[in-house]
């Protein structure tokens, strides 16, 4: 056990501030950021609270949940894990150990997906996400595009738990299904759109990610296989083989930093046509759009 760090009468602000300087001495040089979030969460508060009422003593349960979330972050372990929770798309995501924190890139696949889209006058849109972990793709769509019906499928149960928990979070849950299964192997079509954020980093580059994604992400949702591709592989292969896809609809990846020529030249394999490839905030190409073409995939000119 680590010696207690927060007295139980310290003001809230001298708490920020005592906070902010532990995991600058460690050399976290996030520390500031870090610290504003973490401790007005811990102590339950607002920012808006901890400003306002910044003299007000933490009290002991203050400083004992204080201590435990700094002996945390200090071991590594990330801000959004020791939260539980964290934001995208402007949109609160509860998070569980089998789940990815949703990260900013992942916005790209939003728009793609949200620009993928059948326009307001047809019949309401069914989408598909493959690998929804949180939920955060799938909810993200479904908060914008207020017709659309949405699946969300994942292999992990304690993931579907955690996206369903994030479906109601976010007043979609009407309109979400969320499923257990291997890819699409249980699914039947036709959706208008289907999207994925699928593990894609190369088994080997694994041991080199940061330890805050190596020891707290779920390795699972991480490791695509030998060259990072397996996934695109047989989600391509499946969505192909059937009537997953509607003709014209749209299928819409996350991919790697490097990833992206080769995703494309997967899904042009396969027989779909090349939509569009955007970039992330980063100027990293981040997601590859493809789409079925009328002629259910072999619109070949001769
Ligand atoms: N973008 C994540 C990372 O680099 C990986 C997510 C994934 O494999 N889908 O940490």
């Amino acid at each position: 056990m680590n010696p207690p760090r927060f007295a139980p009468d310290l003001s809230r602000r001298a708490a920020l501030r005592l906070f902010e300087r532990i995991l600058a001495a460690s050399g976290n040089e996030g520390a500031v950021s870090d610290a504003r979030f973490l401790v007005p969460a811990i102590l339950g508060l607002s920012p808006l609270d901890l400003a306002a009422r910044g003299d007000v003593l933490v009290g002991a349960e203050g400083a004992a949940a204080l201590d435990a979330a700094v002996a945390r972050r200090l071991s590594g372990e990330p801000v959004a894990r020791i939260l539980g929770a964290w934001e995208f798309w402007g949109l609160p995501f509860r998070l569980s150990s089998e789940t990815l924190v949703p990260r900013p890139d992942t916005e790209t696949l939003v728009e793609a997906a949200l620009a993928a889209l059948p326009g307001r006058d047809g019949p309401p849109s069914r989408i598909l996400d493959l690998g929804t972990g949180s939920g955060c793709l799938l909810v993200a769509i479904l908060s914008e595009a207020r017709g659309a019906f949405g699946i969300g499928l994942d292999r992990s149960e304690a993931a579907l738990r955690t996206a369903r928990e994030n479906a109601r979070l976010n007043g979609v849950e009407a309109r979400a299904g969320f499923i257990l299964g291997d890819w699409c192997a249980s699914l039947r079509g036709p959706f208008d759109l289907i999207v994925s954020n699928p593990p894609y980093i190369a088994s080997g580059v694994i041991p080199s990610l940061s330890p805050e994604v190596r020891l707290h992400d779920p390795m699972m949702a991480l490791d695509g296989g030998i060259d990072g591709l397996d996934a695109y592989r047989r989600i391509i292969a499946e969505v192909m083989r059937g009537d997953l896809l509607r003709e014209e609809g749209s299928l819409c990846f996350e991919v790697g930093h490097d990833q992206a020529e080769s995703v494309r030249a997967l899904g042009i394999g396969a027989g779909l046509e090349d939509a569009a490839i955007r970039y992330d905030l980063a100027g990293h190409a981040r997601v590859v759009a493809l789409r079925r073409s009328p002629a259910g995939g072999s619109r070949r000119k001769s």
